[in-house]
């Protein structure tokens, strides 16, 4: 069983070298003693990268994320991924059962002992299975959950999204579309900002790591200003974009990947217009959601069908290359969705 562990827990931007891959055996059996009782064994097909991974690799988390804790350096590093039961000691699960969750290693074969987390997957007719890592995921949620509860869009609005070619900005620029607004997106590369424009249908789109002034980037974009920031990076960003927003504008704070890597978190100079123009902002956690998965299936499924949703994957083969995607996210190295394919499904 190929897995990747943790070497030691991290401070700054996390390195290649700061995980490994080793090699032990595993019984393909669900233990027949206690231990096994209830678990469930899967052969794991697609794993997921995703930033909040960062925060498990240090040692000390901050107290504001409870539901968040440190890697441990003996076990296989774990995420969201997809798998196949392969034996089950659970009378909901059976051999042959797909499913994703969030508690599957960074290994080939994981015994899961509590599998009431894991969701089973019934949609699989002509869409692809690391889907469920991403637009039918923990991702697809987050855009969707994030941009509607909190960011309260109506037909014309203008709409920012930063980090806006990623596993969730991706999608929440075809939602805003969706329903008539105007979109602009920012991200860190040529080939990014094309894709904004010509695959995801954004209005308009900048690369951040180009502009010097972030103000008159959005002054450009937005000369009426922000209705609805999606802040998928927090930092500069959002100080710039605060200057920026309309009045009653609203801003939902899906993530700050901007900062996760800082000794040092940067200070926010322009809060006081939350203050001014009235700003709503609000954080979003998208494990308070999960009961509403299946209203979630029943507006995005039918929108991939038609095709009026489109979703752009990044996918690494290999387990031994796991690595390398995952801290890729903080340089930018994925274009969309990063997943790490470690089986033939
Ligand atoms: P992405 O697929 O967008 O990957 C991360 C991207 O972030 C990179 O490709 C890079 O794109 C950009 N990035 C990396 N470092 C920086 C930086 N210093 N400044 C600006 N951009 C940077 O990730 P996700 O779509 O999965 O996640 C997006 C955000 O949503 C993250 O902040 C994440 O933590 C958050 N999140 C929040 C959840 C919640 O419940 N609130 C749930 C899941 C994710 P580029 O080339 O454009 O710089």
């Amino acid at each position: 069983n190929k897995q990747v562990f943790l070497a030691d827990y991290v401070s700054g931007f996390p390195e290649e070298s700061n995980l490994y891959l080793t090699t032990s055996s595993i019984k393909l059996k669900v233990p027949e003693d206690q231990s096994g009782k209830d678990a469930v064994l899967l052969k794991n097909l697609y794993l997921s990268c995703d930033p909040f991974m960062r925060g498990r690799m240090q040692r000390d988390l901050p107290p504001d994320r409870p539901e968040l804790s440190s890697y441990s350096l003996g076990s296989p590093i774990v995420g969201f991924g997809v798998g196949r039961v392969v034996d089950s000691r659970h009378s909901d699960f059976k051999k042959g059962d797909l499913v994703w969750g969030s508690t599957i290693g960074w290994e080939e074969y994981s015994l899961i002992p509590n599998p009431e987390d894991l969701f089973k997957i019934n949609h699989t007719d002509d869409i692809p299975l690391s889907y469920y890592t991403g637009i039918l995921g923990m991702p697809g949620m987050t855009a969707y959950f994030c941009f509607f509860d909190i960011g309260s869009p109506k037909e014309g609005d203008r709409v920012y999204v930063s980090a806006a070619s990623g596993a969730i900005g991706q999608l929440v620029g075809q939602f805003a579309k969706l329903i008539g607004c105007y979109v602009v997106g920012s991200a860190g590369s040529k080939e990014k900002v094309e894709l904004l424009k010509t695959k995801f249908g954004y209005d308009d789109a900048f690369n951040y790591k180009e502009e010097h002034d972030l103000d008159a980037a959005l002054k450009r974009c937005f000369p009426e200003g922000i209705d609805i920031y999606f802040d998928n990076v927090g930092g500069k960003m959002l100080d710039a974009v605060l200057v920026n927003m309309r009045l009653h504008g609203r801003i939902a704070v899906c993530g700050m990947i901007s900062q996760y890597n800082l000794e040092q978190p940067e200070s926010v100079q322009n809060l006081s217009a939350v203050f001014y123009k009235q700003i709503r902002m609000e954080g979003f956690a998208v494990y308070e959601h999960y009961h509403r998965y299946s209203k979630f299936l029943d507006f995005v499924l039918p929108c991939i069908k038609e095709g009026k949703i489109v979703y752009v994957e990044d996918i690494t083969e290999g387990l031994e290359r796991g690595p390398a995607a995952l801290v890729g996210l903080f340089s930018g190295r994925n274009v969309g969705k990063q997943v790490v394919k470690v089986a033939q499904e």
